[in-house]
């Protein structure tokens, strides 16, 4: 069977941390098997939707390298929809409605207070021909509902959840267009996905029960049945589902110096059983990518175990892949000494300016300051080769009698102003001689 799988968000806002788990869910396992991965726009509703969304979902999914094998559009198949509409009001599979939203609400609310499922009657299917062309005379326009199959039980074997099976009659038929003839998601998802051949739906769990009557809408449509992936939601550190997750995107990510790669290596592995690795080559995610590895309980999205991921990332990147990130004149060795140092890219600017910049002299203890004389004495006169700190230190170990940390933190200070930071041996051939006599200098006279 080729494997053909589809990310497919509706552009009515900027894709969210939930929704980027799903498009890597897809891509991860459109590439596992070889298959294709697509994007789907699901932009039926016209007033919610809006093309700044589009753009930034295809800027999302660039930032992330997961690109797609082809892309759809809803807005672009509504001439597709109508055909098989037509087709499926003329065989009884869809049907059209005038009950309100008032009264669909209180016939709710009567169903539950009696104790039964809150499910649509049907009141409307069994209208006589001259109670439809009352309401038509009366200017109500209907909306239109697919009729479950009562007498078919709805079974799936879900790669994440296993066994389901759902009650046709303890679901209600649902709506599947408005009065004003616009779509609802459920069937011209159906329809795009028998169309482009989809062999994996992969979504969240709150599908499930679209699931339960999309399946039976695959059925009326004669189309085969996809296999269905429904993965459990994330939820906040907080153990609950968060608003703020809800608002946590790649514009913000970026903002907050996350990396793609680290976002990748996340949201492939969270809520599996395999553990979050610092990978930055996808070939192991690809590899490792299994439903059945995926757990039943809700993810926990921790921003701190990103950030902790994030830093591990960082600390293997190449100068290539962030070069253009890093300030002028910062060059590979100057990444690499810097690099273990760096949570994030852009705090690489900040140890480059204590290369490149003025470093306060006035960290050195009043006690080093002869020290520091002595040392900028001999960092003038070693030959300034290819290790100037072994150089440096063997040879004021020798004169001054210091080691340890009474040797080296005078020196860092002196050097860089600061108590902690890149391995001196990388830094200081950075630093250059003359900027590095220069602050020893300072040192001792401040
Ligand atoms: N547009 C739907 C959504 O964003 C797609 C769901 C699906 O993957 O079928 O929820």
């Amino acid at each position: 069977m080729a494997i053909i799988t589809r990310f497919a968000p509706s552009p009515t806002g900027r894709l969210h941390v939930g929704n980027l788990r799903q498009a890597i869910h897809n891509w991860l396992f459109a590439r596992r098997h070889g298959g294709q991965f697509w994007l789907r726009i699901d932009d039926t509703d016209a007033a919610r939707s809006r093309e700044e969304y589009v753009d930034a979902i295809h800027a999302d999914l660039a930032w992330l390298g997961l690109t797609p094998d082809g892309v759809e559009r809803q807005s672009a198949r509504l001439a597709r929809y109508q055909t098989l509409f037509d087709q499926l009001v003329a065989s009884g599979h869809i049907y059209p409605c005038y009950e309100s939203a008032e009264e669909l609400d209180i016939r709710r609310k009567i169903l539950l207070s009696r104790s039964l499922p809150p499910v649509y009657e049907r009141t409307s299917l069994h209208l006589s021909a001259d109670e439809h062309a009352a309401k038509q005379a009366a200017g109500i326009a209907p909306h239109w509902r697919f009729k479950l199959n009562h007498d078919a039980p709805i079974l799936w074997t879900d790669a994440v959840r296993g066994e389901q099976r759902f009650d046709p009659r303890l679901l209600s038929d649902p709506v599947v267009r408005r009065a004003d003839g616009s779509w609802l998601y459920l069937l011209p998802s159906v329809i795009d996905d028998a169309d482009m051949r989809v062999s994996h739906v992969i979504r969240g769990e709150d599908h499930v029960s679209n699931t339960a009557s999309q399946l039976q809408m695959f059925a009326a449509i004669g189309a085969p049945t996809p296999n269905f992936a429904h993965t459990a939601l994330l939820t906040g550190a907080e153990g609950k589902l968060s608003k703020r997750l809800g608002a946590l995107g790649c514009d913000e990510f970026r903002a907050a110096g996350i990396e793609p790669e680290s976002l990748i290596a996340k949201l492939a592995r969270l809520g599996t059983a395999d553990p979050v690795e610092p990978l930055i080559d996808r070939a192991p995610l690809i590899a490792s990518f299994d439903f059945g590895r995926f757990g039943r309980a809700p993810a926990r999205f921790d921003m701190g175990e990103l950030e902790t991921l994030n830093a591990r990332i960082v600390h293997q990147l190449d100068f290539a892949h962030v070069a253009p990130r890093l300030p002028q004149g910062m060059d590979a060795a100057a990444w690499q000494a810097i690099r273990p140092n760096v949570a994030h890219v852009a705090e690489a600017a900040d140890w480059w300016a204590v290369v490149e910049g003025a470093v306060a002299a006035d960290m050195v203890d009043a006690d080093d300051k002869i020290f520091c004389a002595q040392a900028a004495q001999v960092a003038a006169q070693i030959i300034w080769g290819e290790d100037p700190w072994h150089a440096l230190t063997d040879a004021l170990k020798a004169s001054s009698g210091r080691k340890g940390r009474a040797l080296f933190l005078p020196l860092r200070r002196a050097l860089t102003g600061r108590d902690h930071g890149p391995d001196m041996a990388a830094l200081l051939p950075l630093i250059g001689q003359a900027r590095a006599v220069e602050r020893l200098e300072a040192a001792a006279a401040r």
